[in-house]
This record gives structure tokens, C-alpha cells and sequence, in this order.
């Protein structure tokens, strides 16, 4: 599939289908606490999504079961929601898509359960700025590989792994299209960005080693070392002067 590149028009979809995704997440952050189930947590963002005449992205993306990813500690992404409750100390990544009039949008946080150690607070903060890092001075004419290199630099710097395995992406009226969006690579590398084109820009980290493994259930990828990993993704829109993030 090649790059697409929207017009306003279809912005104005992408943008709706951020706003509902950015009430949803909202939304899920104040109901993530020790006892909550992540059944729950799917249950609040499905009705959510459906009562603003939204749809869920990821549900029955490619057989997924979930309106959400719900990614517990080691779990990188893709997580399945169970009825098992939160625990105080336990971090959750959760990753949700809302489509709108046929178009994505695509984002992910990793909240806190109660109070965490201060280890796993600064993963997750640190990997929500690598996100920022990425992003800084990235416009119209810029090249795909500064927005790589700065995520690997800036988590690389802070001591975290990582993971090569999984990439963020372009996004529209398919929930992944071209470019691929690496969390590494080279400065000056890539694609030269153009305005109209929408990312979805997605840092995973790892607090130890940076190698995964997928489950038993072929989709939850989880870290080697069982030690936390952490996720913060946006989807955004190249622009002649910067970016504009549609999911916050
Ligand atoms: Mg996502
Ligand atoms: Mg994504």
C-alpha cells in the first residue's frame, strides 16, 4: 500500500475519530485502579466509542477479541482483557482505535495501578517524552528517520530497551498503512514527510532486555525478562509548520 495523503476533508474524520479516542482514554485512566477488571475497562470504552456514534477499531481487527489492547507489566502489546482485578503497583497499557465515517484513528497510554514503584513511574514517563522527543521539530520536508532516531535516543539515554519487533505506522481509511514508523533508526534516514500525511507515532520500551516473545494465544507479545514494559502512541498529522496530534 503506498502513503496516502489526506485532504481536509478526510482530516476532519481523522480529527473526530481522535477526539472520541482522546474521551475514551481519558475516560479509561479514571477507571484504572486496584480491583478494576480489564473486561471492564473494555466494556467502558466499547459503550463509550458506540454513544458517540464511533466504532471500535481494533475489535475483530483481523480476529482480535477486544475493543481495547489491555498490556499488564511484561506485556508489550496486544494484551487480552480478563477478569482478573488490577492490582495495586501493576502498570496497564492500553491501546485503543476509533473509526469514524471510515477513518482511524490509533493511541495508547500506560497508567499507573495505585501507587507504583517509582521505577515503573519513570519508564512510563519517560517513554510518554520520548514520544515528544520524536516529534520535536518534525514538519513538512522533514525525514521519517529523525522522528525514529530521536524515540531509540532519548530511551536509549534513560537506560530502556527497545523493541524492535513492533512499529508505528501510517493510518486512514486502514487502521495500518505505509510508512512503517520505527522506534530506532538513523538521523537524516527515511522518507521525506509531506503535509496530509497522518502517523501513528508509538514508543514501546522496556525496563530490562529488549527482546520479546508472542504468547500462547499468537497475539500478546511480552518481554523475554518478564521485567515491565510501557507504550504511548498518538496518532498525528504532518503539517507545512509541524505536526498536529489528533489524539490529545
Ligand atoms: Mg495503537
Ligand atoms: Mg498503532
Amino acid at each position: 500500500m503506498s502513503i496516502t495523503i489526506k485532504n481536509e476533508k478526510e482530516l476532519n474524520k481523522m480529527r473526530k475519530a481522535g477526539k472520541i479516542l482522546k474521551d475514551t482514554l481519558d475516560l479509561l485512566e479514571s477507571s484504572v485502579f486496584p480491583g478494576q477488571t480489564t473486561n471492564n475497562l473494555n466494556k467502558i470504552a466499547f459503550d463509550y466509542i458506540t454513544s458517540q456514534g464511533g466504532k471500535p477499531s481494533f475489535l475483530n481487527y483481523e480476529g482480535f477479541p477486544y475493543t481495547i489492547c489491555a498490556s499488564k507489566n511484561e506485556q508489550v502489546v496486544h494484551g487480552f482483557c480478563d477478569d482478573e482485578p488490577l492490582k495495586e503497583g501493576d502498570i496497564i497499557s492500553i491501546d485503543c482505535g476509533v473509526i469514524w465515517e471510515g477513518y482511524h484513528s490509533d493511541a495508547a497510554r500506560t497508567f499507573p495501578v495505585g501507587n507504583v514503584s517509582a521505577e515503573n513511574l519513570r519508564l512510563i514517563e519517560v517513554t510518554k517524552q520520548s514520544f515528544f522527543e520524536g516529534i520535536k521539530d518534525i514538519k513538512a520536508g522533514s525525514r521519517l528517520g529523525h522522528i525514529s532516531h530521536r524515540i531509540q535516543a532519548h530511551l536509549e539515554k534513560n537506560g530502556y530497551g527497545v523493541v524492535r519487533e513492533l512499529v508505528g505506522h501510517g493510518i486512514g481509511t486502514h487502521l495500518h498503512e505505509d510508512p512503517m514508523v520505527p522506534n530506532y533508526g538513523k538521523y537524516n534516514s527515511g522518507i521525506v514527510l509531506e503535509e496530509g500525511m497522518t502517523l501513528a507515532i508509538e514508543p514501546m520500551s522496556t525496563l530490562g532486555n529488549k527482546n520479546v516473545y508472542l504468547e500462547d494465544n499468537d497475539w500478546t507479545v511480552s518481554t523475554q525478562d518478564g521485567l515491565p514494559s510501557a507504550h504511548y502512541e498518538n496518532t498525528v498529522l504532518i503539517t507545512k509548520d509541524g505536526v498536529e496530534i489528533l489524539t490529545l
